[in-house]
């Protein structure tokens, strides 16, 4: 075999010497196009032939390639994205209902029980679990309760020196936005955190935080619902980034005991619960968000009055349904009816009236 190739490329190699030395030798002056076709064709005519004979060992390294991409979700979540969520949702209901659910509860901090609203008796078993199942639930009483200081239509908020700037704009101007406001910052698990993110935690009650430039908008949202009849409850908001790693390495080893692989089981939990490092609830900009009738952060969630009510009149507050139902193969998390992300007015105007998710108003606008 490997002398027929030899002879093959004598022959061949002979074959184009010899055709272009007789071009040569007739005209001088097409001397060196001669030689630069002569050395393109050649060149071209060893690669083919090193191909033709490593066939077996390129195919091997194409198939290993082909393999370390399809495994590989977190690096390539749009190219795997899809069929990916078919199996996180399969074992999504089976496991845990929300990446966030678990993330409520600070350990060493011992919450008042009196605070906890009294319809709910499942609650109160949440300081005492060490799978901290049970979470905290605050509503605009609970939250006013014992705070005078929230005044609404007043865009000032006690405990924050800095004015809550909106942008006031001409009706008929349209908004331009900026890459560099904090309100948009972009988190996922191709974005993480900026390194040099700084923000200042703001309290909405007790030892739930959040980023204290949206604590007022959050106030009128939750009393705008409340005049139409809407109680909805905040659960945790801002989480530390110890919290967030927990939670993600915890939610591995629960897939890895049901006989997952590492691999799979980080593909999967990337999927329900936001990688490290990427988690709005670390910068203190999402809420998670259900109501006095429906506590769990579930799927259903969308289908009640508050989460309809939510969906129509956030935006009004700059809030944003931040992973909506089929955008999940662009923003890498599947549906989470209940998780709302500040973005200001504006932006978060666009966003909702144009069925678009974070990631695709970047792309459009920024
Ligand atoms: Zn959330």
């Amino acid at each position: 075999m490997k002398a027929v190739h030899k002879k093959m490329k004598k022959t061949f190699r002979e074959k184009v010497v010899n055709k272009f030395s007789g071009i040569m030798k007739k005209n001088r002056l097409l001397k060196y196009p001669c030689l630069f076709v002569m050395t393109v064709i050649l060149t071209i005519y060893y690669i083919c032939m090193h191909f033709a004979t490593n066939v077996k060992r390129y195919v091997c390294i194409a198939f290993s390639l082909v393999f370390f991409m399809s495994s590989c979700s977190f690096s390539f979540a749009v190219l795997s994205g899809q069929q990916g969520f078919i199996n996180a949702q399969e074992t999504y209901n089976a496991i845990v209902e929300d990446s966030d659910v678990e993330l409520a509860v600070e350990k060493e901090v011992t919450p008042d029980e009196s605070l906890l609203p009294d319809t709910d008796g499942a609650l109160h078993e949440f300081a005492d679990s060490e799978e901290t199942d049970g979470t905290d639930f605050y509503t605009l009483d609970d939250i006013l309760e014992d705070t005078q200081s929230y005044e609404y239509g007043n865009e000032n908020v006690d405990n924050s020196e800095e004015e809550i700037s909106e942008e006031v704009m001409p009706e008929e101007q349209e908004p331009v936005f900026d890459s560099s406001d904090w309100r948009l910052v972009l988190v996922n698990k191709q974005h993480p955190i900026p390194d040099d993110y700084s923000f200042s935690l703001g309290i909405i009650k007790d030892y739930m935080r959040c980023d204290k430039r949206i604590i007022a908008d959050t106030i009128a949202m939750l009393q705008a619902a409340k005049e139409d009849g809407i109680t909805l409850q905040i659960q945790s908001p801002y989480r530390t980034d110890d919290r967030q790693e927990y939670n993600f390495n915890k939610k591995i080893k629960m897939y890895m005991s049901q006989g997952y692989s590492y691999m799979d089981a980080y593909k999967t939990t990337s999927q329900v619960v936001t990688v490290p490092g990427a988690s709005e609830h670390q910068i203190g900009l999402a809420l998670d968000i259900t109501s006095d009738t429906y506590t769990q952060l579930e799927r259903g969630f969308g289908d009640t009055e508050a989460g309809k009510w939510l969906v129509e009149h956030s935006c009004e507050y700059g809030f944003i349904l931040r992973y909506p139902e089929g955008k999940e193969y662009i923003t890498g998390i599947i549906y989470e009816p209940w998780h709302f992300r500040y973005v200001g007015k504006d932006a978060a105007t666009v966003i909702m009236q144009e069925n678009i998710c974070l990631e695709e108003f970047w792309d459009k606008y920024l």
